[in-house]
């Protein structure tokens, strides 16, 4: 292998390794340019401005730039279907770029109402190619390294466009896809020997699993050295992970981003210290206050909801964009020497369970099942009997007990399991336990995995 490949750590040493200070001011300057090309090319972004009685020259700081409104979701889309009535197309609007230079639309992993779409001009797709780029570099994957990936490959963000990206650092793309199933992608893992796999965490935990029955192999001779978590927490979750790195003997990453610019990837080592952020020349981060929506301070430890604003961006830029994530932040310097600040994905907003009035996501719910694996298979649901947030105790789980537990010892497993909840969590939840294999897997289009079950009290539980 080249011998500067091996040794340069970094993809983009220019921007990857600048200090906190110089950043700040490549970002400054990017987002007051951003902010005037968004003003001046798009009918909606005036209307902001000037709902806030502002322009462009008017936003000298940051507190400044602040005073903008959020926007959210809902309104992207309404925004979206505005475009089409007026123009007979989805661009108008947000996007700022004329039409003849959109070369790609992709759409977010969301599961839930019309798809919000991201325009991207060439620019703005050799961003994103670059944010890959500089993802998979720092992980250690070089040229002559065979990917496979085994998220879907529809035209959501981590589908078609991340295959690309593996191109076009010029590392080799196994595009399987998780439609195809698990057959297909264990035929594909054997016929093409990939070093590097990545899929849902929920696949990964699932194959470990699965691998002896359907290869004759453990999954940890399956040759797999690095294992990419993408679209759910999991890759951020201590007993997963630890699962994971057991299971594959690889190394775990978390990784997020797709067709947009934010993108993040941890260091990858034992103990997991959040993603690094990692796009930060393309992309101004914020957090807010999952209530009030006033902006938070960004110190060490803060959970809020993220938002974010793309800058060098010409396709469709976002401006102080709610997209539903809830963030916790690390702004500490990392032990492994990378700048800049780290962030874990705490789950959707719309995720978030609140019982007795304690917050808790799904993510720590699986955190705590899978601290008891063997025990437990990982595999379990949530079982409410109306939508959330809000949840009538107590929270009712159904979990999977591993092959080798006794009818004997399923009571203490449940208490175990109960107890932990309680000091750990603060929910004391009522818990089922079935045997191996006996919750259905189901997947969104993502392969997101659908963590909460909406029952009926016919056929709840007894
Ligand atoms: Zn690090």
């Amino acid at each position: 292998m080249n011998k500067y490949w091996k040794e340069r750590k970094l993809w983009n040493e220019k921007i990857e390794a600048m200090s906190e200070e110089e950043m700040r001011e490549l970002q400054w300057k990017g987002l007051k340019k951003q902010l005037k090309y968004d003003y001046e090319n798009s009918i909606y972004y005036r209307e902001k401005f000037r709902g806030a009685g502002l322009i462009p020259q008017d936003i000298r700081s940051f507190e400044d730039f602040q005073r903008l409104p959020l926007i959210t979701k809902e309104e992207h889309r309404k925004v979206q279907q505005e475009s089409l009535e007026r123009f007979g197309h989805p661009y108008g609007l947000i996007t700022c770029a004329p039409i003849e230079k959109i070369v790609r639309i992709s759409s977010t992993s969301g599961t839930t109402g019309i798809p919000t779409l991201y325009t991207l001009t060439k620019h703005d797709v050799e961003v994103v190619n670059e944010m890959h780029a500089r993802k998979y570099w720092r992980s250690g994957l070089r040229p002559g390294h065979i990917v496979l990936q085994a998220l879907s490959l529809s035209m959501f963000t981590g589908g078609l466009p991340l295959s690309d990206g593996i191109q076009a650092m010029g590392l080799c793309c196994v595009p399987v896809g998780m439609e195809g199933g698990t057959q297909r992608i264990i035929d594909f893992l054997l016929l093409t020997r990939p070093q590097a796999l990545i899929a849902t965490p929920s696949f990964g935990e699932y194959l470990i699993e699965k691998a002896p029955s359907l290869t004759g192999m453990e999954a940890k001779d399956l040759g797999i050295r690095w294992f990419f978590c993408a679209a759910e927490p999991g890759g951020g979750i201590p007993a997963v992970r630890e699962r994971l790195r057991k299971g594959f003997n690889a190394r775990i990453f978390d990784h997020t981003g797709g067709g947009h610019a934010f993108h993040g990837i941890c260091c990858g080592d034992e103990k997991h210290r959040g993603m690094h952020f990692i796009s930060p020349d393309h992309c101004i981060l914020e957090l807010i206050d999952t209530e009030t929506k006033k902006p938070m301070e960004m110190v060490d430890g803060a959970i809020g909801e993220m938002v974010f604003t793309f800058i060098d961006w010409e396709g469709g830029p976002f401006l102080r964009y709610v997209l539903g994530d809830i963030l916790q932040i690390f702004t500490k310097p990392c032990e492994c020497g990378f700048p800049g600040i780290r962030f874990n994905i705490l789950g959707r907003g719309d995720d978030m369970l609140i019982v007795k009035g304690v917050n808790i996501y799904p993510s720590a719910i699986k955190d705590a099942v899978n601290r008891f694996h063997p025990k437990t298979t990982g595999v379990f649901k949530i079982l409410l009997d109306q939508p959330g947030p809000l949840v009538k105790p107590p929270l009712k789980l159904r979990l999977e007990y591993g092959g080798s537990v006794k009818q004997e010892e399923r009571e203490t497993l449940k208490e175990e399991i109960k107890k932990y909840m309680k000091d750990y969590l603060r929910v004391n939840p009522e818990i089922e336990l079935v045997p191996f294999d006996s919750i259905l897997i189901e997947t969104g289009a993502t392969g997101k995995v659908k963590l909460i079950e909406i029952i009926n009290k016919d056929n709840g539980m007894v």
